[in-house]
Parts: structure tokens; C-alpha cells; sequence
């Protein structure tokens, strides 16, 4: 029987969760939000600080355990923005010292991909698209293996910047979800880039900012196609690796994986091709504590405890850095 906390700090979310033998006793958290423009990331920071000590006793609370219970503290070590990074791994080490207890450092990326298990998923291709990042991960040969990517911006990102230009706040990617279902399916033609297993997604951004300036178009059609087009290529790159990893199931993560028209997208993908679709509730879409307890409890369970002292943020460890010794 294991108890660990969890704690979600990488970008705009602050959270804590609680599990106790795979089961999520609490999920609380936070996110730091604009009215117009993006993150900036010493106001998440702040917001984080504000909000910690809140968020940490209402999780407890909410899971009925005792703080002198919990065996271990599970912190999202990376990827991420350092001054958010640093709320989290400050809360974690005081914890950590004041309980006497371990920490467990996750990394955020594969925490999105192991919450899958809930779902059912045992070795899926995940499809991970974020505000910042966006992967095809998979687990092959002792490591999670990053398949494809974004060679520039995160599918979030691109979306939240168009809307921003657009006159829509953070987070814009549910504006445009719901503009895009006032379009009447009108498809503008724009770029579609994937190269090789990655894609692209600055120069569609540039060319829809075109678009909207010359006032020819209506924003609706562009959010309709900006979808269609943008979630054709993570499909198609996404395929690709199920077919290369003769794996059977695709998991979806991020909080893009929220879009309705992206899960209906891949799961004619994986009708088609035979393959069982896992999307976990939207709550471990996005980013949140409860993915880090959960593999916190498993990464714990294997032998992993750290000191205080021994663990850092890592704001740019990436996918494939990580020594999978749980597995
Ligand atoms: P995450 O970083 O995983 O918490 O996800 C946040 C990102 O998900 C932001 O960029 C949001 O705009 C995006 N997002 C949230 N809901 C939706 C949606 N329904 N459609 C598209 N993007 C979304
Ligand atoms: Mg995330």
C-alpha cells in the first residue's frame, strides 16, 4: 500500500494530486489565465505561489488521507518554465523535509502517457498534443521514443497564438473549437506540412494571420480549416508510427486532445486500421497532478526515492533523456 502526492507545476497549471494504489483519491488544481495575451511566465509563477498552500490542503482534504500518510512526494521535474518549475520542486522539497519523506521526480511528457493506463491502454502510441509541446511518443526497446514532432511550435501554441491575433484570450484552443462549428465545414485551402515524421506549424500560422488581416475571410471557416487541416497531419504522422511500431492502440494526451473534432478524427483512423482509441477524461488531458502521482506511485513502487538534495528542475529534459527502469 502506497500513498504519494503529486504536484503539477510546468507551464500554467498549478495542481496536487493524491493516489493510493492506482486509484486518484483527488485531483485539485489551479491554472493561471489572460484575459488577452499569453503566459507570461513570472505571472504563472506568481500565481502558482499564490496558489499552492490553497490547492495542496483542498486536495487533501478531498482525498481523506493525513499528511503524516502520505509515503512519497511526486513532482513534475520537466520539461517546462523554469519559474514555474521551481514553485512546484520549492513546494516538494519543504514537503518532502517537513514530512520526512522521499521525492519522485517525473518527467511531465511520459506522466501523460502512462495516466493512459487508466483507460486500459498497455502499450499504445500516444499522440501527445499540448500547449507547448506536441510528440508521437511510444515505448520501444527500454525507452519512450519520440516518433515525431513539432519542429517548431507546440499544436496548443499555434492555436492560442492565431486566436490571440484574433482578439481571443488564454487558453483560445475551446474558442476556436466552437467557431469552428458555426463554419458550416467551408475548407480553406492552407498549408499542410509534415516532413518526414514531423510537422510544421509556423508557417500555417503565418499564412492564417494572412488571411485573417486581408479580411476576406470570415473566422469561423479559418478556425474550421485551421482543425481539419493542422489535425489531418498529427493523424497522419500518428499512423505512421502505429504502422512503423505495429502497435494496436493510440492513446491521446494534452490538452488539445480535448477537441472533439481531433478524437473524431482519430478514431475513424483507428476503426480503419483496426486499432482500439484511448482518450482519457478530460481532466488528465490537460495538464494535472494526478498523471504525476500516478507515475509517481509505479516510478516509487520500483525503487525510486530521492533526497531533497539530489533532485532539480530539468526545463528542457526531453522525452528520451529518461532511464525507464519500470517498465
Ligand atoms: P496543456 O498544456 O496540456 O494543459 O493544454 C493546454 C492547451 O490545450 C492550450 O493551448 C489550449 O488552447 C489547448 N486546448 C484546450 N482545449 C482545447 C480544445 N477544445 N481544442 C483545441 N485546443 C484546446
Ligand atoms: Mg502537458
Amino acid at each position: 500500500m502506497a500513498v504519494i502526492l503529486g504536484i503539477e507545476s510546468t507551464a500554467h497549471t498549478f495542481g496536487v494530486a493524491v493516489v493510493r494504489n492506482g486509484k486518484i483519491l483527488s485531483n485539485v488544481k489551479s491554472s493561471y489565465k489572460t484575459g488577452e495575451g499569453g503566459i507570461i511566465p513570472m505571472d504563472a509563477a506568481r500565481h502558482h505561489r499564490e496558489n499552492k498552500e490553497k490547492i495542496y490542503s483542498e486536495s487533501l482534504l478531498l482525498s481523506g488521507i493525513k499528511e503524516e500518510d502520505i509515503d512519497a512526494i511526486a513532482v513534475s521535474q520537466g520539461p517546462g518554465l523554469a519559474p514555474c518549475l521551481l514553485q512546484g520542486m520549492g513546494f516538494a522539497k519543504e514537503l518532502s523535509e517537513k514530512l520526512k519523506r522521499p521525492i519522485v521526480p517525473v518527467n511531465h511528457c511520459i506522466a501523460h502517457l502512462e495516466i493512459g493506463r487508466i483507460t486500459g491502454a498497455k502499450d499504445p502510441v500516444m499522440l501527445y498534443a499540448s500547449g507547448a509541446n506536441t510528440q508521437i511518443i511510444a515505448y520501444a526497446s527500454e525507452k519512450f521514443r519520440v516518433f515525431g514532432e513539432t519542429l517548431d511550435i507546440g499544436a496548443g501554441n499555434f492555436i492560442d497564438t492565431f486566436a490571440r491575433y484574433a482578439g481571443i484570450g488564454f487558453p483560445g484552443g475551446p474558442e476556436i473549437e466552437k467557431l469552428a462549428l458555426e463554419s458550416g465545414c467551408k475548407l480553406i485551402k492552407l498549408p499542410y506540412k509534415v516532413k518526414g515524421m514531423d510537422i510544421a506549424l509556423s508557417g500555417i500560422l503565418t499564412n492564417l494571420k494572412q488571411k485573417l488581416e486581408s479580411g476576406e475571410y470570415r473566422l469561423q471557416d479559418l478556425a474550421f480549416s485551421l482543425q481539419e487541416t493542422v489535425f489531418a497531419m498529427l493523424v497522419e504522422v500518428a499512423e505512421r508510427a502505429m504502422a512503423h511500431t505495429e502497435k494496436k492502440e493510440l492513446l491521446l494526451g494534452g490538452g488539445v486532445a480535448c477537441n472533439k473534432r481531433l478524437q473524431s478524427m482519430c478514431r475513424t483512423m483507428c476503426e480503419e486500421r483496426g486499432a482500439r482509441l484511448f482518450c482519457p477524461e478530460n481532466q488528465f488531458l490537460v495538464d494535472n497532478a494526478g498523471m504525476i502521482a500516478y507515475l509517481g506511485e509505479i516510478m516509487f513502487k520500483s525503487g525510486i526515492k530521492k533526497n531533497p538534495g539530489d533532485v532539480d528542475i530539468k526545463p528542457r529534459e526531453r522525452t528520451d533523456d529518461v532511464k525507464v527502469t519500470w517498465r
